[in-house]
C-alpha cells in the first residue's frame, strides 16, 4: 500500500503534519538511502526503508496498549465532563485513534487494553467468545461458600436477568472480605450488582486479568506500555 510519506511520519509519531514537512525540508529524512525533501512523495512501508537522522521508520498499522487505569478516569474515547483514558495517552499514541476495549466503571482500577484494532476488541468483549475478565474485590459483608455456589450456578441480578457461571474465589472472609471473581460477560456494572444481589457491596474493585493475560505488576495507576508480542500472542 503506498502512502504519503508525511503522513507516515506523522502516524509514526514524528510530529504534526506541519512538523514532519520541516523535517523533511531540513534533509533529516531518507528513503532507500536517498535524501527526500517532499512531503508529497508516495512510499510503499512494506517495502521501502525510511530512516530519520539515520534511524529507520518501523511502520505499524495497530497499537496495543496496557493501561493501569486509575479510578478516575472515564474508559472512553471522549466525555464531557471527564478525562478519559485516551487524555493521559502521549500524541504519538493518539494518532492511531486507539479506544478502550470494554470498559471499566470510573472508580474500578486495574488492567485496561486500548487498542485501535477492532477485531480484537470484537473478540475480547463478545461475550460468545467466552473469555474470562477476572477482579480483585474488597466486598463489605462475609462473603461465603454459598455465595461461591450461587455465583457458579447463576445469579438473577434486580432487572431479572441471570448472569453466567461466575468463579468466586474467597481470598479472607471477614466483615470486609477479599475475593477474586471471574466473569465471562460484562453486563452494566456487573460485578457490583451480582454482589448487591447477594446483599453485599463492593468497595473497591480492580480488573487483574483478561483471558491469559495479567496486569503488569510494575505499572503503577496512570500508567501503560505496549503489550509484548508474546501477550499479544495469547489474545489473537
Ligand atoms: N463490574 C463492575 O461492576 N464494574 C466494572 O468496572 C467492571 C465489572
Amino acid at each position: 500500500m503506498m502512502m504519503r510519506i508525511d503522513k507516515l511520519l506523522a502516524n509514526m509519531g514524528y510530529g504534526t503534519r506541519k512538523e514532519v514537512k520541516a523535517l523533511l525540508k531540513g534533509g533529516s529524512v531518507r528513503v532507500n538511502g536517498q535524501p527526500e525533501k517532499s512531503a508529497k512523495t508516495h512510499v510503499n512501508p512494506d517495502e521501502d526503508e525510511v530512516t530519520v537522522h539515520g534511524e529507520t521508520v518501523e511502520y505499524k498499522d495497530y497499537i496495543y496498549l496496557m493501561m493501569n487505569k486509575p479510578g478516575d478516569l472515564i474508559s472512553a474515547t471522549e466525555d464531557a465532563n471527564d478525562m478519559t483514558v485516551i487524555d493521559i495517552l502521549q500524541p504519538e499514541d493518539q494518532v492511531f485513534q486507539p479506544f478502550p476495549v470494554g470498559r471499566l466503571d470510573k472508580d474500578t482500577e486495574g488492567l485496561l487494553l486500548i487498542t485501535n484494532d477492532g477485531k480484537l476488541s470484537h473478540k475480547l468483549t463478545s461475550p460468545k467468545k467466552d473469555v474470562g475478565k477476572t477482579y480483585y474485590a474488597v466486598i463489605k459483608g462475609t462473603v461465603d461458600d454459598k455465595d461461591v455456589e450461587d455465583f457458579k450456578n447463576g445469579i438473577k441480578l434486580e432487572d431479572g436477568y441471570v448472569t453466567k457461571p461466575a468463579e468466586l474465589k474467597i481470598l479472607s472472609a471477614e466483615a470486609q472480605s477479599e475475593i477474586e471473581i471471574t466473569i465471562t460477560e460484562g453486563k452494566f456494572h456487573q460485578v457490583k450488582r451480582m454482589f448487591e444481589a447477594v446483599d453485599k457491596r463492593v468497595t473497591y474493585l480492580k480488573r487483574i486479568r483478561m483471558g491469559d493475560l495479567a496486569l503488569d505488576p510494575t505499572l503503577e495507576l496512570g500508567e501503560y506500555r505496549e503489550l509484548r508480542e508474546e501477550e499479544l500472542d495469547y489474545l489473537l
